[in-house]
């Protein structure tokens, strides 16, 4: 493991806070190291000596993947980080060569793709980054500490500082900043805090989905070797709600989700409804893996409400020297993956505006936050509201875009080259725009939904793949 500190490469100011120690937070004090003295990451978990679970992060008992783009801000932030996971038992894998995928109602073709991802445990994954931002010398952390207000300069025109406080009460501490980093996740107090101080109430724009989560560890079968290292059995959306996913992490062991949409979700968290719900899914691949399979920990239940997205960036007046990262600014439906890498965007995009002088930055990256969401909403809620229960405004044209997004998914059903551009836009390679070049909306005109192989089970790694699995 490194445990070089990167030289400032600017010099923003002597001491920047961040509150919150999950993924947004962990990246943000990485950023942060570079452009101050000092950095102090404060969490209100005591944080466990190992990849285990802890109270603020519950959502880490699930699948989670990093998305590609999300991935190369986490090396760029932390250089060496992929061989550090990789040696904590994470594999990089291609997305579409190594995943089984049914969606749209056909097995999807398999070849290597080019675009890879890590396949890890959510708890392993915050583990290795959370070693790596211990090791800067720069960055003190101090968890089992609660961030309970914000203090200001007289006209509250300026954050400029932290008030602290040992989870459950105590003496109260304040700590002095340039710059304080709210990373505290969906629940955060930052909009209460603010319009305590006298602001506005920030916007808030949520879109109900009522989405279930069941997980649960299980053991590699010995000799099971199904010729994937994912599979994911994907809805028909809106008619289907179910899906169903395996993702192989560290230690042999399968990650098993089985959950869905406006309260598809096993009725309980024991093995027989998770069995049940997890034959009920349009194909029974996931169910024949695991029906055997030896569980190695409980079922772990989760309901995310609504996709929930604050619109700092609208605020006619906020305080210099604040800015808020991660869920606390936007926390969508987990089923499109999108969360911890707009975090990582995030993160980039505070840096980048801390290159251009600390005068003025947080105002700056509140707008630049803002814009780099516009894209990952719009790909997360316009999946969410083609279901006709799920209330919000449907954006203009939403009717034309649903449809085209449909027939898209045919598409790749048997087109290698929609199939590539699809992952890199869902990987944030490249922009959504990209679906809608020329040439694929020609493909997507004309497309063949009878073209689709209707295989009885995963297809086989095509031949004209060139590298393999
Ligand atoms: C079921 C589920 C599955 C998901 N799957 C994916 C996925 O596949 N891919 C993906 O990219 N994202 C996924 N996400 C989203 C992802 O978990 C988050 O986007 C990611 O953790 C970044 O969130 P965050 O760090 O902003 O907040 P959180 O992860 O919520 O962390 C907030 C942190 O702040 C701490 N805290 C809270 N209040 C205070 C306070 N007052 N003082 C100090 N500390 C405080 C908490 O203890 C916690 O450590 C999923 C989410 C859920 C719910």
């Amino acid at each position: 493991m490194s445990s070089s500190t990167p030289s400032p490469s600017t010099s923003a100011g002597t001491h920047a806070i961040v509150y919150g120690g999950s993924m947004a937070g962990l990246m943000s004090a990485g950023v942060l190291s570079r452009h101050f003295e000092r950095v102090t990451l404060v969490e209100r978990d005591p944080f466990p000596n190992g990849p285990m679970q802890r109270k603020g992060v519950p959502q880490a008992q699930h699948v989670h993947g990093l998305l590609t783009r999300g991935m190369d801000i986490l090396a760029d932030i932390f250089p060496g980080i992929r061989e550090e996971l990789v040696a904590a038992g994470a594999e990089f894998l291609d997305v579409v060569s190594t995943v089984a995928a049914f969606g749209a109602g056909s097995w999807r073709r398999r070849f290597h793709s080019g675009v890879s991802a890590a396949s890890v445990s959510r708890l392993m994954l915050e583990w290795v980054v959370r070693q790596r931002l211990q090791s800067l010398a720069n960055v003190h952390i101090r968890d089992e500490r609660e961030a309970v207000g914000l203090k200001t300069s007289g006209d509250r025109t300026r954050v400029t500082g932290l008030l602290l406080q040992a989870p459950g009460g105590g003496q109260e501490e304040t700590l002095e900043a340039e710059l304080v980093v709210d990373a505290s996740g969906r629940g955060s107090r930052t909009p209460q805090w603010l319009e305590a101080l006298g602001y506005p109430r920030v916007e808030e724009t949520r879109i109900h989905v009522n989405v279930g989560y069941a997980s649960r560890i299980y053991r590699k079968p010995p000799g099971f070797e199904p010729g994937w290292r994912s599979l994911a059995i994907s809805p028909e959306l809106p008619k289907q709600r179910r899906l169903g996913i395996i993702q192989g992490i560290e230690d042999n062991r399968l990650l098993v989700l089985v959950g869905g949409w406006l309260g598809e979700a096993p009725a309980s968290a024991d093995d027989a409804a998770f069995l049940e719900f997890a034959r009920g899914l349009a194909q029974p691949h996931l169910y024949e893996a695991i029906k055997n399979a030896e569980p190695l920990g409980p079922i772990h239940i989760y309901r995310f409400a609504h996709n929930q997205r604050r619109h700092y960036e609208r605020m006619p007046r906020f305080p210099e020297g604040l800015a808020v990262v991660g869920d606390a600014v936007c926390s969508f439906n987990p089923i499109y993956g999108q969360g911890m890498s707009t975090a990582a965007l995030q993160a980039e995009a505070l840096g980048e505006c801390l290159r251009s002088g600390a005068r003025g930055a947080t105002q700056r990256y509140r707008q630049r936050a803002g814009q780099l969401l516009e894209g990952p909403w719009l790909m997360a809620t316009a999946g969410d509201l083609a279901f006709p229960e799920v209330e919000g405004k449907r954006p203009p044209g939403f009717g034309l875009m649903n449809w085209y997004g449909n027939r898209f998914q045919q598409l790749v059903g048997y087109d290698e080259e929609a199939m590539r551009t699809f992952v890199r836009v869902q990987h944030m390679m490249e922009p959504p725009t990209a679906m809608f070049s020329p040439r694929m909306v020609l493909k997507v005109l004309t497309v063949r939904p009878d073209k689709a192989a209707q295989t009885p089970g995963p297809q086989p790694l095509a031949a004209s793949s060139t590298r393999a699995a």
